[in-house]
């Protein structure tokens, strides 16, 4: 089985295809999992490498080491399924929990190498636009709970990541936030940097839908943590938005002296030409060219800001320019 063609072709593709052999038949198991109603065969080679909490259960000095046997009491089967599918094979997929089709491969084990990086980011594209259901962001929570749980890093990390994705793009009154408020702030430790500042920041974008909502003082009520959590965002939010209102008004004040000071030149260089004007015209007229007179004028402006100007003969009236 191993060196296949599939493997020739596309390694990584092929290895993890195989590895997900292993996980469905049990082939070369060395370890039992039970959960629920299943019990799962599964490889400590897969399993311990990247998750803390299986290679303590699998120590000799522990009994699961010793019976090579783990009960799994509080996990739900689905979520686990999805767990070994992504330590095995790379490939995150929820719809098994959510009962929607819907997968990331992320083939972690090549530890986000640059060109999966692109590819990944070619498919979230295609994934943007289709608003998600509460179903879908309840089972992204459930398996970023469960990476922390058996602590893997790399779970966690995609599962964050589906569920910023999702909710982001996903309109409010399609989702039921109480509920999603409640499975966030459940399952995840008080400190926790990854789901609970998304769904926050997602909360303070659309408290106007949520507030009225009695669900939601019900949860707000039940998870004061969250209560406080969305009162300082809401807080930062409104600090951010007077600062930039000001800055605004003080860009809007600046313009206009700006355009206050260029009038003011213009009109300025406006009169220092009309003045020039006049001094050449007094150095450069005698006599009248109608009377013939020595030339007695009174210099003329066309208005107190015109830039036009003129001398009219005494005698005569006439006008030079
Ligand atoms: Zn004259």
């Amino acid at each position: 089985m191993p060196l296949t063609e599939e493997y020739l072709e596309r390694p990584q593709q092929g290895i993890s295809a195989m590895w997900g052999r292993y996980l469905e038949s049990g082939e070369y198991s060395d370890f039992l999992v039970s959960c629920g109603d299943r019990e799962f065969h599964v490889h400590r080679l897969v399993i311990c490498p990247r998750s803390s909490y299986f290679r303590l259960m699998c120590k000799e000095n522990f009994k699961e080491g010793i019976t090579q046997r783990l009960d799994l009491v509080d996990e739900d089967p689905d979520v686990f399924q999805s767990v070994l599918t992504f330590l095995y094979t790379g490939i995150y997929e929820t719809d098994k929990i959510s009962g929607c089709a819907e997968s990331e491969n992320t083939l972690a084990e090549g530890s986000c190498g640059s060109s999966d990086d692109s590819e990944n980011d070619e498919a979230n594209q295609q994934h943007q636009g289709r608003p998600a259901t509460t179903e879908d962001i309840l089972a992204h929570v459930q398996m970023y709970a469960s990476g922390d749980k058996f602590d893997i890093r790399d779970l966690k990390e995609v599962a964050s990541k589906m569920f910023r994705n999702h909710l982001n793009r996903t309109p409010v009154d399609e989702l039921d936030m109480p509920a999603i408020i409640r499975a966030v702030y459940t399952s995840t430790p008080h400190n926790d940097a990854s789901l609970r500042p998304v769904l926050i920041e997602y909360c303070v974008q659309n408290l106007s839908m949520l507030l009225p909502q009695p669900e939601m003082a019900e949860v707000l009520s039940e998870f004061g943590e969250c209560a406080f959590e969305l009162l300082r965002s809401y807080k930062d939010e409104a600090d951010l938005r007077s600062r930039k209102a000001v800055e605004d008004q003080r860009t809007a004040v600046l313009e206009i002296k700006k355009a206050e000071s260029q009038q003011l030149r213009e009109s300025l260089a406006k009169l220092q030409k009309r003045d020039t004007h006049l001094m050449e015209m007094l150095a450069s007229h005698h006599n009248c060219r109608s009377c013939g007179k020595v030339f007695g004028s009174t210099p003329q402006v066309y208005g107190p800001m015109s830039d036009r100007v003129m001398l009219r003969c005494k005698g005569c009236y006439t006008k030079h320019s």
